[in-house]
């Protein structure tokens, strides 16, 4: 068999864990400092209200993860890391993100967890929290990042800077929990040079996996205001594909990618319309890597 072009998530999940694993997603019932006043109360201006995942009405975290498992989706892996996908999962007490992350291990099938959240949103006490709970199951926490540029990083109103996500990071290495962070390819005002940019930002910290998206425009949302004013143009598949190929071959080795298209909701998608053909992005890719026989991290610079 052909040696893979990059770090796939799911043979390292494989090899981790000994046999095929998969994510459930939950929606832990959180909010967002973004959302609720704190920090500002319009959101990321791609965030739809569903606060970046499918809302899964009003179930308990036990009941969507076991509804997941009693369905065809539960027999396609043998273990499961569940992930809190909706807004800012650490953003609550301790003591309820202890009650939350703890209601996810159901059965001896799920094997640990995955926490979305914003930099600005993780301190010494959460960390610790994570760490705890790290001494029994797989932990590790997806953190938003974006962008390293700080312009762009406010023309999107994230309302966190480099500085928390470096912060963060530090925090988390500290009490060895891995970190996966999560960049956008195609942001207002971005040129090729921002994302070179961002995967030298992200070479220089101790990361251990990257989730790429490609930003889309969703309903309801500020990008949707600047699309329809032709304030914001979508970027084409081939940008994308050209993005693509950049970031893995320079990116670090020792980095898993876990995502290399951002999924939209169908329901809400007002463009660009190649979004909803994930293969294009995944084949597109293949196809690019393989004609130029390239590996990640081929031009990673240490
Ligand atoms: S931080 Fe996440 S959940 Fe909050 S507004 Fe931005 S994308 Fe949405």
């Amino acid at each position: 068999m052909e040696k893979e072009r990059y770090n796939h998530l799911n043979t390292y999940l494989k090899n981790k864990f000994g046999k095929r694993t998969l994510k459930i997603c939950v929606d832990a019932n959180f909010t967002c400092p973004n959302r609720d006043g704190t920090k500002g109360y319009d959101g990321c201006i791609f965030c739809s209200n569903k606060g970046s995942g499918e809302h899964l009405k009003k179930l308990s975290i036990e009941e969507q993860i076991k509804n997941h498992l009693d369905s065809y989706r539960g027999k396609r892996a043998e273990s499961f890391i569940v992930y809190f996908q909706n807004f800012t999962n650490t953003y609550d007490s301790i003591s309820n993100l202890k009650e939350k992350y703890l209601s996810a291990f159901v059965d001896e099938r799920i094997v640990g967890i995955s926490i979305a959240t914003r930099p600005d949103c993780i301190n010494e006490e959460i960390a610790k929290l994570l760490y705890e709970i790290s001494q029994k199951h797989y932990v590790c926490v997806e953190l938003g990042l974006q962008t390293a540029n700080e312009e762009i990083g406010k023309l999107i109103n994230r309302c966190y800077s480099c500085f928390d996500f470096i912060n963060a990071v530090k925090l988390l290495n500290k009490y060895n929990i891995d970190v996966i962070a999560h960049i956008m390819v195609g942001l207002p005002n971005e040129t090729f040079e921002d994302i070179q940019n961002t995967v030298k930002f992200i070479n220089l910290h101790n990361i251990q996996g990257i989730k790429i998206h490609s930003t889309y425009v969703v309903s309801d949302t500020k990008l949707c205001d600047m699309y329809n004013l032709n304030t914001y143009v979508p970027i084409s598949l081939d940008y994308y594909l050209d993005a693509l190929v950049y970031i893995i071959t320079h990116i670090n080795n020792n980095i898993v990618i876990h995502r290399i298209s951002g999924d939209a909701p169908k329901d809400i998608l007002v463009a660009p319309n190649w979004n909803t053909h994930k293969k294009l992005v995944l084949n597109g890719l293949d196809k690019r890597l393989k004609e130029e026989n390239l590996y990640q991290g081929i031009y990673f610079n240490k």
